[in-house]
């Protein structure tokens, strides 16, 4: 186990929110015979600068990729294609508007290329798709245009500024090594380029509600992001935050602000939802999983 900090400020300064529920003899098997992975939690903790919630003391490099090793099986379970292709239209017209050119996008963790037959739809000539998960590449390999990768981003050797858009749906909030990790992506988008989000929502009134039992509270997680935790992770990463929502589940009101005319910063979009949706299969980062 290793400890982390908080990735905003730089530091493991807080307090503990909850006690972890993971025994100490447990071992990072997504089908161990210790326990479920997705029903328990590191000990999770709140920033003392800007309360972002995180996971720490956490399994180390092995043991984090060891979670998603047997992944066999998708995110979309058999009958939801239709729920899950409005989900993520739904997430694409965000950051539609925003959009300068359609000549790349690249969609980290694209599970069965749901997103990517979405940006080919609305004109993309090249969707590009990394997914470690077998069965799922596969499936993503089938849409028309694409090229999957099953190597993990940080291995992988895009060209500096390739891509118009870069998306990250439930990655931000699995990563260790965020800043790197968004260094990197905003290293692979061209000028005027643009990156999409969607992590969980701390602040949801279903976390609310259930407390310690919120769904995202798992091993699965090392950071729990409010609108004002998320907000200042990209920024302070180097982006303009374009629209930055939370999911109904979220009782406080949207936000959405516009970028600098005249700034060269990359634009993001930030999504928040609540505890369902889909999750990514696999790990995204060879020496800085996920
Ligand atoms: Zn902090």
């Amino acid at each position: 186990m290793r400890n982390i900090g908080c990735p905003i400020c730089g530091k493991d300064e807080g307090r503990t929110i909850y006690p972890q529920t993971l025994t100490p003899d447990a071992k990072p098997m997504a089908a161990g015979p210790m326990h479920d992975p997705e029903r328990v939690h590191y000990r999770i903790r709140e920033c003392s600068g800007c309360r972002l919630r995180y996971s720490s003391p956490i399994f180390d490099e092995a043991g984090v990729r060891d979670l998603y090793a047997d992944a066999a099986h998708t995110n979309v379970r058999s009958g939801e294609e239709g729920n899950v292709k409005r989900t993520f239209e739904l997430y694409y017209e965000l950051i539609r508007p925003h959009l300068a050119r359609r000549d790349r996008m690249l969609d980290i963790g694209c599970d069965t290329g749901t997103l990517l037959d979405v940006a080919r739809r609305d004109g993309f000539r090249e969707v590009f798709g990394i997914e470690p998960n077998p069965v799922a590449a596969a499936q993503a390999a089938a849409v028309p245009g694409s090229s999957i990768s099953r190597a993990f981003y940080e291995a992988t050797v895009y060209p500096p500024e390739h891509f118009d858009l870069i998306t990250l749906i439930h990655v931000v909030d699995h990563l260790v090594d965020v800043n790197e990790f968004l260094a990197r992506v905003r290293g692979h988008l061209r000028r005027g380029g643009a990156v999409l989000a969607v992590v969980h929502n701390v602040e949801s009134l279903l976390e609310r509600l259930l407390g310690e039992r919120f769904p995202p509270y798992n091993v699965y997680h090392h950071y729990f992001f409010s609108k004002r935790t998320l907000r200042l992770l990209f920024e302070r990463a180097g982006f303009d935050v374009a629209v930055l929502r939370a999911s109904r589940w979220s009782e406080r009101p949207t936000i959405a602000t516009r970028p600098d005319f005249f700034s060269t910063r990359p634009r993001c979009c930030l999504r928040l939802s609540a505890a369902s949706g889909t999750e990514p299969s696999g790990p995204w980062g060879p020496t800085r999983f996920p």
